[in-house]
Protein backbone atom coordinates (compact mmCIF):
# COMPACT_ATOMS: atom_id res chain seq x y z
CA UNK A 1 0.00 0.00 0.00
CA UNK A 2 0.77 3.71 -0.17
CA UNK A 3 1.08 6.24 2.52
CA UNK A 4 1.75 10.08 2.64
CA UNK A 5 3.49 12.17 4.76
CA UNK A 6 2.63 15.50 5.52
CA UNK A 7 5.88 16.98 5.95
CA UNK A 8 5.80 20.75 8.12
CA UNK A 9 8.17 21.50 10.63
CA UNK A 10 9.91 18.42 10.04
CA UNK A 11 12.37 18.78 7.34
CA UNK A 12 14.31 15.91 8.75
CA UNK A 13 14.64 11.60 7.93
CA UNK A 14 16.01 10.45 11.06
CA UNK A 15 14.19 10.63 14.02
CA UNK A 16 10.66 11.52 12.37
CA UNK A 17 8.17 9.55 13.72
CA UNK A 18 5.57 9.98 10.45
CA UNK A 19 8.28 9.23 8.36
CA UNK A 20 9.39 6.23 10.17
CA UNK A 21 6.06 4.69 10.51
CA UNK A 22 4.94 5.42 7.19
CA UNK A 23 7.70 3.79 5.64
CA UNK A 24 7.46 0.63 8.21
CA UNK A 25 3.63 0.08 7.30
CA UNK A 26 3.81 0.99 3.83
CA UNK A 27 5.23 -0.32 -0.01
CA UNK A 28 5.11 3.00 -1.02
CA UNK A 29 5.66 6.63 0.98
CA UNK A 30 5.13 9.66 -0.81
CA UNK A 31 6.09 13.12 1.07
CA UNK A 32 4.10 16.07 0.74
CA UNK A 33 5.12 19.92 1.87
CA UNK A 34 2.55 22.59 1.46
CA UNK A 35 2.77 26.35 1.34
CA UNK A 36 -0.73 26.19 2.77
CA UNK A 37 -3.57 28.66 2.38
CA UNK A 38 -4.87 28.71 5.56
CA UNK A 39 -7.31 31.06 7.60
CA UNK A 40 -5.48 31.70 10.69
CA UNK A 41 -2.18 30.69 9.84
CA UNK A 42 0.68 33.04 10.67
CA UNK A 43 2.52 33.92 6.84
CA UNK A 44 6.28 33.07 6.97
CA UNK A 45 8.71 36.07 7.25
CA UNK A 46 10.98 36.37 4.21
CA UNK A 47 14.44 35.10 5.70
CA UNK A 48 12.72 31.88 6.98
CA UNK A 49 11.28 31.35 3.81
CA UNK A 50 15.00 31.76 2.03
CA UNK A 51 15.77 29.07 4.51
CA UNK A 52 12.47 26.93 3.81
CA UNK A 53 13.47 26.94 0.15
CA UNK A 54 16.89 25.55 0.56
CA UNK A 55 15.68 23.18 3.20
CA UNK A 56 12.92 21.85 0.98
CA UNK A 57 15.59 21.35 -1.87
CA UNK A 58 18.00 19.20 0.75
CA UNK A 59 15.69 16.81 1.98
CA UNK A 60 14.12 15.99 -1.30
CA UNK A 61 17.40 15.41 -1.70
CA UNK A 62 18.00 12.85 1.15
CA UNK A 63 14.49 11.61 0.51
CA UNK A 64 15.58 10.45 -3.12
CA UNK A 65 18.23 8.02 -1.17
CA UNK A 66 15.83 5.86 -0.10
CA UNK A 67 13.27 6.10 -2.65
CA UNK A 68 10.71 8.78 -1.22
CA UNK A 69 9.53 11.47 -3.97
CA UNK A 70 8.66 14.73 -2.15
CA UNK A 71 5.90 16.90 -3.49
CA UNK A 72 5.91 20.60 -3.22
CA UNK A 73 2.57 21.93 -3.19
CA UNK A 74 0.67 25.28 -2.54
CA UNK A 75 -3.10 25.46 -1.52
CA UNK A 76 -5.74 24.41 0.90
CA UNK A 77 -3.79 21.46 2.33
CA UNK A 78 -6.72 19.22 3.44
CA UNK A 79 -7.77 19.75 -0.87
CA UNK A 80 -3.81 18.97 -1.96
CA UNK A 81 -3.80 15.76 0.93
CA UNK A 82 -7.22 14.80 -0.61
CA UNK A 83 -5.89 15.17 -4.48
CA UNK A 84 -2.69 13.27 -3.32
CA UNK A 85 -4.79 10.46 -1.93
CA UNK A 86 -6.47 10.06 -4.79
CA UNK A 87 -3.77 10.37 -7.11
CA UNK A 88 -1.34 7.79 -5.26
CA UNK A 89 -4.21 5.72 -4.83
CA UNK A 90 -3.32 5.92 -0.59
CA UNK A 91 -5.17 5.72 2.23
CA UNK A 92 -3.20 7.23 5.18
CA UNK A 93 -1.56 10.22 5.96
CA UNK A 94 0.87 10.67 8.69
CA UNK A 95 2.06 13.73 9.91
CA UNK A 96 4.20 14.89 13.24
CA UNK A 97 2.08 17.59 15.39
CA UNK A 98 2.10 21.13 15.96
CA UNK A 99 0.81 23.55 18.88
CA UNK A 100 -0.25 26.50 17.61
CA UNK A 101 -3.89 27.09 18.37
CA UNK A 102 -4.73 27.72 14.49
CA UNK A 103 -2.84 25.02 13.23
CA UNK A 104 -4.22 22.49 16.09
CA UNK A 105 -7.53 23.71 14.73
CA UNK A 106 -6.35 23.34 11.12
CA UNK A 107 -5.06 19.92 11.74
CA UNK A 108 -7.90 18.66 13.86
CA UNK A 109 -10.40 19.58 10.65
CA UNK A 110 -9.05 17.99 8.24
CA UNK A 111 -8.20 14.45 10.17
CA UNK A 112 -12.35 14.59 11.24
CA UNK A 113 -13.16 15.27 7.64
CA UNK A 114 -10.32 12.46 6.26
CA UNK A 115 -11.52 9.87 8.66
CA UNK A 116 -15.43 10.18 7.93
CA UNK A 117 -14.75 9.94 4.08
CA UNK A 118 -12.61 6.55 5.32
CA UNK A 119 -8.94 7.43 5.09
CA UNK A 120 -6.95 7.17 8.06
CA UNK A 121 -4.74 10.16 9.59
CA UNK A 122 -1.93 8.97 12.17
CA UNK A 123 -0.33 12.03 14.00
CA UNK A 124 2.30 11.46 16.05
CA UNK A 125 4.81 13.22 18.84
CA UNK A 126 8.38 14.75 17.60
CA UNK A 127 9.11 18.29 17.70
CA UNK A 128 9.38 18.84 21.16
CA UNK A 129 10.72 16.77 24.33
CA UNK A 130 7.74 16.44 25.63
CA UNK A 131 4.02 17.03 24.77
CA UNK A 132 2.84 19.99 26.17
CA UNK A 133 0.41 18.42 28.03
CA UNK A 134 2.27 15.45 29.23
CA UNK A 135 4.11 18.11 31.93
CA UNK A 136 1.69 19.91 34.37
CA UNK A 137 2.26 21.38 37.67
CA UNK A 138 1.37 19.35 41.11
CA UNK A 139 -1.88 21.37 40.67
CA UNK A 140 -2.08 19.65 37.57
CA UNK A 141 -2.24 23.14 35.82
CA UNK A 142 0.27 24.32 32.99
CA UNK A 143 3.64 25.59 33.90
CA UNK A 144 3.96 29.46 34.29
CA UNK A 145 7.44 29.54 35.53
CA UNK A 146 10.29 28.22 33.65
CA UNK A 147 12.31 26.85 37.03
CA UNK A 148 9.85 24.30 38.15
CA UNK A 149 9.44 23.02 34.53
CA UNK A 150 12.87 22.52 33.71
CA UNK A 151 13.46 20.69 37.53
CA UNK A 152 10.19 18.17 36.35
CA UNK A 153 11.33 18.37 32.45
CA UNK A 154 14.81 16.90 33.53
CA UNK A 155 13.59 13.91 34.96
CA UNK A 156 11.44 12.71 32.42
CA UNK A 157 11.64 10.17 29.89
CA UNK A 158 12.69 11.78 26.63
CA UNK A 159 12.09 9.43 24.04
CA UNK A 160 14.80 7.68 22.20
CA UNK A 161 15.45 8.90 18.61
CA UNK A 162 14.14 7.12 15.78
CA UNK A 163 16.86 6.00 13.17
CA UNK A 164 15.75 7.09 9.33
CA UNK A 165 14.09 4.79 7.06
CA UNK A 166 16.18 2.65 4.46
CA UNK A 167 14.92 2.28 0.94
CA UNK A 168 16.24 1.97 -2.74
CA UNK A 169 17.37 5.11 -4.15
CA UNK A 170 15.15 7.15 -6.77
CA UNK A 171 15.70 10.06 -9.28
CA UNK A 172 15.96 13.25 -7.82
CA UNK A 173 13.67 15.65 -9.13
CA UNK A 174 13.94 19.29 -8.38
CA UNK A 175 11.31 21.13 -6.23
CA UNK A 176 9.75 23.89 -5.17
CA UNK A 177 10.06 25.58 -8.62
CA UNK A 178 8.32 28.42 -8.09
CA UNK A 179 10.36 30.06 -5.40
CA UNK A 180 12.39 33.23 -6.58
CA UNK A 181 15.29 34.26 -4.36
CA UNK A 182 14.78 37.96 -3.41
CA UNK A 183 18.03 39.85 -4.10
CA UNK A 184 18.69 40.63 -0.40
CA UNK A 185 19.19 36.64 0.26
CA UNK A 186 22.40 36.24 -1.51
CA UNK A 187 24.16 37.92 1.45
CA UNK A 188 22.64 35.41 3.97
CA UNK A 189 23.85 31.98 2.17
CA UNK A 190 27.42 32.55 2.99
CA UNK A 191 26.52 32.63 7.05
CA UNK A 192 25.03 29.15 6.80
CA UNK A 193 24.60 25.41 5.45
CA UNK A 194 21.21 24.19 5.38
CA UNK A 195 19.91 20.84 5.99
CA UNK A 196 19.58 17.96 7.53
CA UNK A 197 23.29 16.88 7.87
CA UNK A 198 24.21 20.34 8.13
CA UNK A 199 22.67 20.64 11.45
CA UNK A 200 24.18 17.07 12.86
CA UNK A 201 27.65 18.59 11.91
CA UNK A 202 26.76 21.48 13.51
CA UNK A 203 25.62 19.77 17.27
CA UNK A 204 28.84 17.41 16.97
CA UNK A 205 31.40 20.71 16.17
CA UNK A 206 29.60 22.85 19.21
CA UNK A 207 29.98 19.65 21.63
CA UNK A 208 33.60 19.00 20.63
CA UNK A 209 34.47 22.45 20.69
CA UNK A 210 32.32 24.97 22.21
CA UNK A 211 30.29 23.68 24.87
CA UNK A 212 32.62 24.09 27.67
CA UNK A 213 32.97 27.81 27.66
CA UNK A 214 28.72 27.99 27.13
CA UNK A 215 27.91 28.96 30.06
CA UNK A 216 30.82 31.65 30.29
CA UNK A 217 30.87 32.46 27.20
CA UNK A 218 26.93 32.25 25.75
CA UNK A 219 26.30 36.06 27.03
CA UNK A 220 29.38 38.07 24.75
CA UNK A 221 28.16 38.45 21.32
CA UNK A 222 31.91 38.35 20.05
CA UNK A 223 32.12 34.50 21.09
CA UNK A 224 30.86 32.47 18.90
CA UNK A 225 30.55 29.36 21.61
CA UNK A 226 26.51 29.18 21.15
CA UNK A 227 25.20 26.02 19.16
CA UNK A 228 23.31 28.37 16.24
CA UNK A 229 20.78 25.52 15.99
CA UNK A 230 18.24 27.46 16.13
CA UNK A 231 17.38 27.62 12.73
CA UNK A 232 17.98 23.77 12.28
CA UNK A 233 15.09 23.34 14.95
CA UNK A 234 12.80 25.69 13.55
CA UNK A 235 12.69 23.85 10.29
CA UNK A 236 13.26 20.45 12.34
CA UNK A 237 16.52 19.77 10.69
CA UNK A 238 17.42 18.74 13.91
CA UNK A 239 14.81 17.30 16.77
CA UNK A 240 15.18 18.46 20.26
CA UNK A 241 14.74 14.61 20.87
CA UNK A 242 18.18 13.98 19.12
CA UNK A 243 19.88 16.85 20.49
CA UNK A 244 18.89 15.99 24.31
CA UNK A 245 20.39 12.28 23.38
CA UNK A 246 23.46 13.12 21.58
CA UNK A 247 23.92 15.39 24.64
CA UNK A 248 23.74 12.39 26.75
CA UNK A 249 25.72 10.24 25.60
CA UNK A 250 28.69 12.71 24.93
CA UNK A 251 28.24 13.59 28.54
CA UNK A 252 29.06 10.05 29.26
CA UNK A 253 32.19 10.03 27.36
CA UNK A 254 33.02 13.51 29.23
CA UNK A 255 31.88 13.45 32.94
CA UNK A 256 34.03 16.50 33.30
CA UNK A 257 32.06 18.93 31.49
CA UNK A 258 28.38 17.80 33.04
CA UNK A 259 28.11 21.33 34.19
CA UNK A 260 28.28 22.98 30.61
CA UNK A 261 26.24 20.55 28.71
CA UNK A 262 23.25 20.64 31.91
CA UNK A 263 23.37 24.66 30.94
CA UNK A 264 22.84 23.95 27.22
CA UNK A 265 20.44 21.70 28.11
CA UNK A 266 18.29 23.61 29.89
CA UNK A 267 18.16 26.39 27.34
CA UNK A 268 16.86 23.92 24.84
CA UNK A 269 14.81 23.78 27.45
CA UNK A 270 13.12 27.00 26.74
CA UNK A 271 12.20 26.18 23.69
CA UNK A 272 10.13 23.36 25.34
CA UNK A 273 8.49 26.13 27.63
CA UNK A 274 7.54 28.72 25.10
CA UNK A 275 6.06 25.56 23.04
CA UNK A 276 3.93 25.13 26.38
CA UNK A 277 2.90 28.68 26.23
CA UNK A 278 2.18 28.27 22.80
CA UNK A 279 -0.48 25.52 23.48
CA UNK A 280 -1.97 26.93 27.02
CA UNK A 281 -2.17 30.07 25.99
CA UNK A 282 -4.35 32.04 23.18
CA UNK A 283 -2.47 33.67 20.55
CA UNK A 284 0.93 34.76 21.96
CA UNK A 285 2.23 37.01 19.09
CA UNK A 286 -0.72 39.42 20.19
CA UNK A 287 -2.05 38.69 23.49
CA UNK A 288 -0.36 40.04 26.65
CA UNK A 289 -0.05 36.82 28.40
CA UNK A 290 -0.50 38.78 31.84
CA UNK A 291 -3.55 40.65 30.32
CA UNK A 292 -3.27 43.47 32.81
CA UNK A 293 -0.53 45.07 30.16
CA UNK A 294 -3.48 45.39 27.48
CA UNK A 295 -4.11 48.72 28.81
CA UNK A 296 -0.61 49.96 28.24
CA UNK A 297 -0.13 53.02 27.06
CA UNK A 298 2.67 51.82 23.98
CA UNK A 299 4.19 55.42 21.88
CA UNK A 300 2.84 55.82 18.37
CA UNK A 301 6.93 56.73 16.86
CA UNK A 302 7.01 55.33 13.45
CA UNK A 303 10.31 57.27 12.70
CA UNK A 304 12.22 55.70 15.74
CA UNK A 305 10.96 52.21 15.02
CA UNK A 306 12.40 52.49 11.77
CA UNK A 307 15.97 53.90 13.10
CA UNK A 308 15.74 50.93 15.09
CA UNK A 309 14.95 48.93 12.41
CA UNK A 310 17.57 50.06 10.99
CA UNK A 311 19.97 49.88 13.02
CA UNK A 312 20.28 53.55 13.44
CA UNK A 313 19.51 54.19 17.44
CA UNK A 314 22.88 55.99 18.09
CA UNK A 315 23.63 53.23 20.30
CA UNK A 316 26.18 50.97 19.12
CA UNK A 317 24.96 47.71 20.93
CA UNK A 318 21.72 48.23 19.71
CA UNK A 319 22.27 48.84 16.25
CA UNK A 320 25.11 46.34 15.78
CA UNK A 321 22.27 43.31 16.64
CA UNK A 322 20.03 45.12 14.42
CA UNK A 323 22.22 45.01 11.78
CA UNK A 324 23.72 41.78 12.48
CA UNK A 325 20.56 40.43 12.16
CA UNK A 326 19.48 41.89 8.84
CA UNK A 327 23.03 41.12 7.29
CA UNK A 328 22.73 37.37 8.19
CA UNK A 329 19.13 36.47 9.36
CA UNK A 330 20.18 35.94 12.74
CA UNK A 331 21.39 37.74 16.38
CA UNK A 332 22.90 36.55 19.12
CA UNK A 333 20.70 35.88 21.95
CA UNK A 334 21.67 38.46 24.56
CA UNK A 335 21.89 41.00 22.35
CA UNK A 336 17.97 40.55 21.19
CA UNK A 337 17.57 41.39 24.78
CA UNK A 338 19.17 44.50 24.57
CA UNK A 339 17.58 45.54 21.75
CA UNK A 340 14.30 44.37 22.89
CA UNK A 341 14.09 46.14 26.00
CA UNK A 342 15.36 49.10 24.40
CA UNK A 343 12.45 49.59 21.74
CA UNK A 344 9.75 48.14 24.53
CA UNK A 345 10.95 50.30 27.73
CA UNK A 346 13.36 53.09 26.62
CA UNK A 347 11.50 53.74 23.39
CA UNK A 348 8.50 52.52 25.00
CA UNK A 349 6.86 50.81 21.84
CA UNK A 350 5.15 47.72 21.09
CA UNK A 351 6.42 45.18 21.85
CA UNK A 352 4.47 43.19 18.32
CA UNK A 353 6.00 46.12 16.71
CA UNK A 354 9.33 44.27 17.30
CA UNK A 355 8.19 41.11 17.26
CA UNK A 356 7.06 41.68 13.99
CA UNK A 357 9.80 42.67 12.53
CA UNK A 358 12.33 39.61 14.10
CA UNK A 359 9.34 37.63 12.74
CA UNK A 360 10.27 38.61 9.13
CA UNK A 361 14.21 38.95 9.20
CA UNK A 362 15.01 35.97 11.16
CA UNK A 363 15.95 32.54 10.08
CA UNK A 364 15.09 31.00 13.28
CA UNK A 365 11.64 32.69 13.63
CA UNK A 366 9.43 30.74 15.85
CA UNK A 367 6.23 30.56 16.55
CA UNK A 368 6.54 30.08 19.84
CA UNK A 369 10.57 31.34 20.71
CA UNK A 370 9.79 34.36 19.15
CA UNK A 371 6.47 35.56 20.92
CA UNK A 372 6.80 34.16 24.26
CA UNK A 373 10.88 35.82 24.28
CA UNK A 374 9.40 38.90 23.39
CA UNK A 375 6.48 39.13 26.20
CA UNK A 376 9.35 38.29 28.31
CA UNK A 377 11.54 41.49 27.25
CA UNK A 378 8.53 43.62 27.67
CA UNK A 379 7.69 42.43 31.04
CA UNK A 380 4.16 41.07 30.40
CA UNK A 381 4.87 37.44 29.69
CA UNK A 382 4.76 34.81 32.46
CA UNK A 383 7.70 34.29 33.51
CA UNK A 384 9.12 37.41 32.51
CA UNK A 385 11.90 39.98 34.70
CA UNK A 386 9.89 42.42 36.99
CA UNK A 387 9.57 45.72 35.03
CA UNK A 388 11.76 48.20 36.98
CA UNK A 389 14.73 45.89 35.66
CA UNK A 390 15.52 48.01 32.65
CA UNK A 391 18.56 46.89 30.95
CA UNK A 392 21.11 49.89 30.42
CA UNK A 393 22.70 49.18 26.60
CA UNK A 394 25.39 51.83 27.07
CA UNK A 395 26.63 49.68 30.40
CA UNK A 396 25.32 45.58 29.21
CA UNK A 397 27.71 46.88 26.13
CA UNK A 398 30.43 47.58 28.56
CA UNK A 399 29.97 44.84 30.20
CA UNK A 400 29.25 41.80 27.65
CA UNK A 401 31.33 43.27 24.53
CA UNK A 402 34.06 45.55 26.70
CA UNK A 403 36.63 45.09 23.75
CA UNK A 404 33.94 46.31 21.68
CA UNK A 405 35.03 43.77 18.64
CA UNK A 406 30.76 43.01 18.09
CA UNK A 407 30.42 46.59 18.17
CA UNK A 408 33.17 47.01 16.01
CA UNK A 409 32.28 44.31 13.45
CA UNK A 410 28.67 45.58 13.02
CA UNK A 411 28.96 49.35 12.96
CA UNK A 412 32.51 50.09 11.07
CA UNK A 413 31.74 53.77 11.25
CA UNK A 414 32.93 54.07 14.83
CA UNK A 415 35.15 51.12 14.42
CA UNK A 416 38.27 53.68 15.21
CA UNK A 417 36.97 54.83 18.58
CA UNK A 418 38.83 53.43 21.68
CA UNK A 419 37.24 50.77 23.48
CA UNK A 420 36.59 53.53 25.71
CA UNK A 421 34.11 55.05 23.57
CA UNK A 422 32.74 52.54 21.59
CA UNK A 423 29.67 51.89 23.67
CA UNK A 424 28.51 55.82 24.07
CA UNK A 425 30.30 57.77 21.36
CA UNK A 426 28.54 60.75 21.71
CA UNK A 427 30.17 61.13 24.97
CA UNK A 428 33.35 61.10 23.36
CA UNK A 429 35.21 64.49 23.90
CA UNK A 430 35.43 66.61 20.05
CA UNK A 431 38.97 65.70 19.62
CA UNK A 432 38.83 62.22 19.90
CA UNK A 433 35.92 62.04 17.64
CA UNK A 434 37.31 64.13 15.24
CA UNK A 435 40.80 61.78 15.47
CA UNK A 436 38.56 58.93 14.68
CA UNK A 437 36.76 60.82 11.76
CA UNK A 438 33.45 60.91 13.47
CA UNK A 439 30.89 63.73 13.77
CA UNK A 440 28.07 62.78 16.26
CA UNK A 441 24.35 63.24 14.36
CA UNK A 442 25.97 63.11 10.36
CA UNK A 443 28.36 60.46 10.17
CA UNK A 444 26.76 57.99 12.91
CA UNK A 445 23.65 59.51 14.55
CA UNK A 446 23.19 61.09 18.10
CA UNK A 447 21.56 58.86 20.60
CA UNK A 448 17.31 58.99 19.43
CA UNK A 449 16.71 58.42 23.57
CA UNK A 450 17.88 60.08 26.30
CA UNK A 451 18.92 56.67 28.31
CA UNK A 452 18.20 58.58 31.88
CA UNK A 453 14.91 59.90 30.77
CA UNK A 454 13.53 57.31 29.11
CA UNK A 455 14.05 54.97 31.66
CA UNK A 456 11.87 56.63 34.15
CA UNK A 457 9.25 57.43 31.30
CA UNK A 458 9.12 53.31 31.15
CA UNK A 459 8.93 53.16 35.08
CA UNK A 460 5.76 55.33 35.09
CA UNK A 461 4.04 54.06 32.49
CA UNK A 462 4.89 50.46 33.43
CA UNK A 463 4.21 51.31 36.71
CA UNK A 464 1.13 52.42 36.29
CA UNK A 465 -0.05 49.06 35.15
CA UNK A 466 1.53 47.15 37.44
CA UNK A 467 -0.18 48.80 40.39
CA UNK A 468 -3.52 47.30 39.21
CA UNK A 469 -4.59 43.91 40.07
P1 LIG B 1 21.89 28.14 22.02
O1 LIG B 1 22.26 28.99 23.17
O2 LIG B 1 22.96 27.29 21.43
O3 LIG B 1 20.65 27.26 22.48
C1 LIG B 1 20.27 26.04 21.83
C2 LIG B 1 18.81 26.07 21.51
O4 LIG B 1 18.03 26.22 22.70
C3 LIG B 1 18.39 27.22 20.63
O5 LIG B 1 18.61 26.94 19.27
C4 LIG B 1 16.92 27.38 20.97
O6 LIG B 1 16.13 26.44 20.31
C5 LIG B 1 16.90 27.05 22.45
N1 LIG B 1 17.03 28.31 23.20
C6 LIG B 1 18.15 28.90 23.65
N2 LIG B 1 17.85 30.03 24.34
C7 LIG B 1 16.51 30.15 24.30
C8 LIG B 1 15.59 31.11 24.82
N3 LIG B 1 16.00 32.15 25.55
N4 LIG B 1 14.29 30.92 24.60
C9 LIG B 1 13.85 29.86 23.89
N5 LIG B 1 14.67 28.92 23.37
C10 LIG B 1 15.98 29.06 23.57
N6 LIG B 1 14.68 31.73 19.43
C11 LIG B 1 14.23 31.11 18.33
O7 LIG B 1 14.52 29.94 18.11
N7 LIG B 1 13.40 31.75 17.44
C12 LIG B 1 13.02 33.04 17.63
O8 LIG B 1 12.25 33.57 16.81
C13 LIG B 1 13.52 33.73 18.78
N8 LIG B 1 13.20 35.04 19.00
C14 LIG B 1 13.69 35.68 20.12
C15 LIG B 1 13.33 37.01 20.36
C16 LIG B 1 13.82 37.69 21.48
C17 LIG B 1 13.40 39.12 21.74
C18 LIG B 1 14.69 37.02 22.37
C19 LIG B 1 15.22 37.71 23.58
C20 LIG B 1 15.03 35.70 22.15
C21 LIG B 1 14.54 35.00 21.03
N9 LIG B 1 14.89 33.65 20.80
C22 LIG B 1 14.38 33.02 19.68
C23 LIG B 1 15.64 32.86 21.80
C24 LIG B 1 17.17 32.82 21.61
O9 LIG B 1 17.67 34.11 21.43
C25 LIG B 1 17.60 31.94 20.43
O10 LIG B 1 16.98 30.69 20.50
C26 LIG B 1 19.11 31.73 20.43
O11 LIG B 1 19.79 32.94 20.40
C27 LIG B 1 19.50 30.89 19.23
O12 LIG B 1 20.89 30.75 19.14
P2 LIG B 1 21.55 29.34 19.39
O13 LIG B 1 20.87 28.28 18.60
O14 LIG B 1 23.03 29.50 19.16
O15 LIG B 1 21.25 29.12 20.92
Amino acid sequence: STALVWLRNDLRLADNPALHAAAKNHQKVVALYVHEEAPGLRPIGAAARWWLHQSLESIARDLAEIGVTLEVHAGKPEAVLRAALKGHDAETVYWNRRYGPAERELDAGIKQALKSDGFSVESMPGNVLIEPWLIQTGQDKPYSVFTPFWKNLRTMDIAAPLPAPKGKSSRFRPVDADYEEPHWAGKLGQYWSIGETAAQERLTTFLDESVVDYPEGRDFPAKDVTSRLSPHLRFGEISPRQIWHTAQAFLHAHHSKAGPVDKFLSELAWRDFSYHQLYHRPNIAEIPMQEKYSSLRWRHAPAQLRAWEKGKTGIPIVDAGLRELWETGYMHNRVRMLVASFLTKNLLIDWREGERWFWDCLVDADEANNPASWQWVAGCGLDAAPYFRIFNPVTQGERFDGSGDFVRRWVPEIAALPDKFIHAPADAPQDILAKADIAIGSTYPRPIADLKQTRQRALDAYGAVSAQA
